[in-house]
């Protein structure tokens, strides 16, 4: 990779030049630098909070503008019909995800809808109860999980498995994960991975790792929060059995935003599969019937439970045109070269001590750089604040840098690189 980058800024700017994708920055709005308002910051945390794409502010005068103009009319007769509002969503997701458009479905939001599918894919009885994950999940996989195992009268000790890196090492082998799936084969209930880790950046092999959980008699779910809009899926044909999302990283959804959702056809048009249940999953034919009988839409929207929240999903409904626009390949493709140039540039850094912990390989990461500091990482954290570069710190010792393909541009790392080279 070195031959092809070089450290000169106008190397930088003609990438930019040559990028077809590069006009979408214009469509988003940066921060500012505290110490020069006049000059935007170095934006590298799209996967915390994506930034706002300058059409959102008309999507949502737009529900305002049908509110003050139909009221209660606006369920059938707003642009954008409250009714079915979660409806439009699929089609994009599911160029995103590579699911069917029938097992995909938004509703609340991450943590609420890993629950919910738990409800759905997590009956353990005494034979079979274990759950498989990455040690080190995020902290709210964790939570869920451990309370979902209580919830069964199991103990978290006992049924929680975590998968962990080998002494001295930071990233998960991949062969590790499937030989922990193939040794609990018998009391297996669940895998439940994250797609990339949130503080390595590692990305794992989610077809391998269902194909595993399958031949051990376990369903395998996933928690996508740092891969939707970042790194393309198969879902459907990788076979996996449901998967969430939230949609204020990659997918500047806003914060808060509407979470997503995904279950494979086979379940999603089982009515019988069972689940929570709650009006805004039934048939809407029979939904205002206000009769007795949950019949469940045989898609993934048989899990939504209550009335759309249209204000939480119009900022996602706008950001999603994006996405149509640039496409996930060519986004995928220019992530990685823009990720490649940043890995290349920190190595050119003589004078900060840290190492990436990330996979060099791009098809085992997606944006993420995650550069862990031996000492003094939250002291250089906060000194890259100052100097107008938003990145941010993960305890311990990390500092997560991830360019969004979608508006950074390869003068921003290059900025990043030269504000770095001044530190001592
Ligand atoms: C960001 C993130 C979450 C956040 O969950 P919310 O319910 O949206 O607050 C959960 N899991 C992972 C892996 C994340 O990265």
């Amino acid at each position: 990779m070195q031959g092809t980058f070089d450290t000169t800024l106008e190397f930088a700017q003609r990438k930019d030049r040559e990028d077809e994708l590069e006009k979408f920055r214009s469509r988003f709005y940066f921060p500012r630098k505290p110490a020069a308002p006049s000059e935007d910051a170095i934006y590298f945390c799209g996967n915390s909070l994506g930034l706002q794409p300058k059409d959102v502010e008309s999507a949502i005068r737009q529900e305002l503008k049908d509110w003050q103009d139909l009221g209660v009319g606006g369920y059938m007769q707003a642009q954008n019909p409250w009714l079915t509002y979660q409806e439009p969503f699929r089609k994009p997701l599911s160029r995103l995800t590579g699911a069917l458009e029938e097992e995909l479905t938004v509703m609340n939001a991450l943590t609420v809808n890993l629950h919910l599918l738990l409800l759905s894919f997590y009956h353990p009885d005494t034979a079979r109860y274990k759950i498989i994950m990455e040690a080190g999940a995020f902290p709210s996989d964790q939570y869920a999980v451990e309370s979902q195992v209580k919830w069964h009268g199991f103990s978290p000790e006992d049924a929680i498995i975590e998968v962990s890196p080998r002494e001295g090492e930071k990233l998960l082998r991949e062969e590790d994960i499937l030989s922990a799936i193939d040794k609990h084969r018998d009391n297996l209930a669940l895998v439940l991975f994250g797609g990339i880790n949130y503080y390595t950046g590692q990305l794992f092999d989610i077809a391998a790792i269902t194909t595993a959980a399958h031949k051990a008699g376990a369903f395998a779910g996933f928690d996508l929060a740092h891969v939707v809009g970042n790194v393309p899926l198969q879902l459907h044909d990788s076979d996996v059995d449901f998967a969430v999302w939230c949609s204020y990283k990659y997918l500047n959804g806003g914060p808060g935003a509407v979470g997503g959702a995904y279950v494979h056809e086979r379940y999603a048009h089982n009515r019988d599969h069972i689940r929570l249940g709650g009006w805004w999953g039934n048939e809407e034919a029979t939904r205002f019937k206000m009769e007795k009988g949950f019949i469940p839409k045989p898609t993934a929207s048989g899990w939504n439970l209550s009335t759309n929240q249209v204000f939480n999903m119009t900022a996602l409904k706008a950001s999603l045109r994006l996405f149509d626009e640039a496409g996930m390949e060519r986004l995928r493709a220019k992530s990685m070269e823009l990720t490649n140039y940043l890995s290349f540039l920190l190595q050119q850094l003589p004078n900060l001590r840290f190492d990436i912990i990330t996979p060099i390989d791009p098809a085992k990461r997606g944006a993420q750089l995650s550069l862990y500091f031996k000492e003094q990482g939250k002291a250089i954290h906060q000194k890259m604040i100052e100097a107008g570069i938003i990145v941010d710190y993960r305890e311990p010792g990390v500092i997560r840098v991830a360019p969004a393909p979608l508006y950074n541009s390869f003068e921003d790392v290059h900025r990043f690189y030269h504000i770095l080279a001044l530190f001592q």
